[in-house]
């Protein structure tokens, strides 16, 4: 087994009961991160890609798929209903769940987080992972895919859940860099000059001011 990873005996899947073992990453290291704050992992990428990856566990047999412990999650009757029939009814398992692309297990669980009623910015942070899962695995298509319903959840987070401090901070810089990515160069700026309100005076964010500082000048070249 790499190292960095361990391995549990079993968890129990909530839906339909299938026991099967999973692999959790425990900490591992990272070197920096890049601009959409994607970690920087020694080795190959797509080794990167699968400790990412492994921060969300997939029933192999229903895909349920969840961020947090199987053991933790205390699913209602109607829950665990409304779960199956998304994941019988999603258009993308059903095109893919034979397949397993590096992505699923994130578009499972925002899939079903959805049910869960999850907060948009936790939704928005599984389809921010599953971006950098595609782009360590050169999947660029699915990418920007992601990476515009990251952003669309982000946007809705910001305005209709009280985000404050670095997550107010963070999210609204990250709907920034996901412009620029999609290529909205000047929304993007915008985005930024919005972050940077945010962090004014924060002694603890000016690692964000740089990146923020960074990122607009890429954008403006990029804009021009
Ligand atoms: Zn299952």
């Amino acid at each position: 087994m790499p190292v960095g990873e361990w391995s549990r005996p079993y968890v129990v899947c909530p839906v339909c009961g299938h026991a099967f073992r999973s692999t959790h990453a425990s900490t591992y290291v990272t070197v920096g991160r890049e601009a959409d704050l994607c970690p920087k992992i020694p080795g190959r990428p797509s080794d990167g890609a699968r400790l990412i990856r492994s921060a969300v566990t997939m029933c192999p047999v229903c895909s349920f798929a969840a961020g947090e412990a199987f053991d933790d999650l205390d699913l209602t009757f109607d829950e665990r209903h409304g779960i199956e029939k998304r994941l019988k009814e999603d258009g993308l398992l059903k095109v893919f769940r034979k397949g397993q692309p590096p992505w699923l297990g994130f578009h499972a669980a925002e899939v079903c987080g959805k049910e869960r009623s999850l907060k948009a910015r936790e939704l928005g942070d599984l389809c921010l992972r599953a971006s950098w899962v595609c782009r360590k695995e050169k999947e660029r298509p699915f990418e920007s895919t992601f990476q515009l319903r990251a952003l669309r959840h982000f946007m809705r987070s910001l305005q209709e859940e009280d985000l404050v401090g670095r997550e107010l901070s963070v999210t609204t810089y990250l709907v920034g860099e996901l412009n620029r990515r999609l290529g909205n160069h000047r929304e993007a700026l915008n985005w930024y000059v919005n972050a940077g309100r945010t962090t004014e005076g924060d002694p603890r964010a000016a690692w964000l001011d740089r990146l923020i500082d960074r990122q607009s000048k890429l954008a403006r070249e990029q804009a021009a």
